[in-house]
């Protein structure tokens, strides 16, 4: 019989040396009118039996896996050689088990949404096991919604934190809660701030999500400001951007052809940015771009210090002719350009510039908004 284990959709990028385990399935809240990833899906819980059972499976496969590696020779070591091998086999769980121990089997994220929403004594048994049971993992990570983590006393999060549960990822969006309200994202920006402080006074590390252009062009100046302020008053760990691209399987789309809301372009949302991290003060995070839908990858760094490098990444592209912010987002959204210096490259910038001109004013439009879509995960 194969064997496997279950797996949700997705991981945050920064989990993607992790081994993904599956506590809970799809999100409690599964409203917000930006997010496709589990409508239409119902959200359920594993037993403690099926989790620990998958566990097992990982454990199993790891003595396969070096097993296959000593009998053809390499010492146990997993090589190229080993990975090819288990790529080209056909079991995913197993190439993802490979994987995860050629990146040194040290991280574990628990899937989906807010497994937070396990009982607290149900989540230490999970956590112990799984260090008994593969004693190289440093650092297990999870995502959680703000409201769910309210739940729980700082006591309670401070015994996840010793039972091994390290950082916590809340998707925090827009501290405006008048944002927060048209997106339906089920949680005010106070909520937000409370969840954040508790967690970091239970000593786990946080990581808060910022979706870039989420105000539209109604609220943008609110959804920079009052981000920024709900982040001054939590100072989490990690700031991480995300860009809004609105497709289709969101019901945000309704919204905007209803014209209830306006997607910002490019150029805006670098504007907003620009307000936001002009007004992040007081605090020691480190800013993270580590998403190929954001624009501006280089806007990144270590609060205080690196601010005045950030606002000057976006002042530049801010700075640029019409046609050069046009070609840019264009050679962006296309993968020819990672950084504003990328604009130097006088071969690649032909090229953008050549297919820059074979669009009018409204097949420019399609065209980004269609490979921006592309980019959602
Ligand atoms: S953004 Fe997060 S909380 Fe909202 S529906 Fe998607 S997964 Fe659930």
């Amino acid at each position: 019989m194969t064997l496997c284990f279950e797996q949700g959709p997705i991981r945050p990028p920064s989990e993607a040396a992790s081994l993904l385990l599956r506590l809970t399935r799809n999100c409690t809240w599964n409203k917000c009118v930006f997010c496709p990833t589990y409508k239409g899906q119902t959200f359920s819980r594993r037993s403690l039996g099926e989790i620990k059972k998958d566990i097992d499976t990982v454990k199993e496969m790891i003595r396969l896996i070096r097993e296959y590696s000593l009998d053809n020779g390499f010492s146990g070591a997993i090589n190229r050689k080993v990975l090819e091998y288990f790529y080209t086999g056909g079991n995913y769980n197993m190439f993802h088990v490979a994987m995860w121990l050629h990146d040194g089997a040290k991280t574990v994220f628990f899937q989906d949404a807010n497994s937070l929403i396990m009982k607290t004594a149900d989540l230490i048994e999970i956590l112990k096991y799984l260090k008994e049971q593969l004693p190289t993992v440093e650092r297990v990570t999870s995502y959680a919604r703000s409201d769910t983590l309210l739940r729980k006393s700082v006591d309670e999060l401070a015994q996840l934190g010793q039972a091994g549960l390290s950082r916590i990822h809340v998707g925090m969006e827009s501290g405006s809660d008048e944002v927060l309200k048209f997106m339906d994202k089920g949680v005010t920006s106070q909520q937000h701030v409370d969840a954040g402080k508790r967690v970091k006074e239970a000593g786990i590390s946080l990581c808060e999500y910022v979706l870039l252009g989420l105000g539209g062009e109604q609220w943008s100046q609110e959804h920079a400001l009052s981000t920024a302020q709900a982040l001054n008053a939590i100072n989490p760990d990690f700031i991480r951007f995300r860009s809004l691209a609105v497709t289709e399987e969101m019901p945000l789309y309704q919204k905007v052809l209803s014209g209830e809301f306006k997607v910002q372009d490019d150029a805006g949302v670098t504007l907003g940015q620009k307000m936001f991290i002009e007004r992040l003060e007081g605090i020691q995070s480190s800013v993270i771009s580590d998403h190929s839908l954001n624009l501006l990858e280089e806007v990144k760094g270590k609060l205080p210090e690196d601010k005045p490098a950030m606002l000057g990444v976006l002042d530049r592209f801010l700075e640029l002719p019409p046609k050069e912010k046009q070609i840019f987002i264009l050679g962006k959204r296309l993968g020819m350009f990672h950084r504003l210096s990328d604009l130097h490259d006088t071969e690649q910038y032909r090229q953008v510039e050549q297919m820059f001109n074979r669009l009018d004013e409204g097949q420019y439009a399609e065209v980004i908004a269609y490979l921006k879509g592309q980019l959602i995960c």
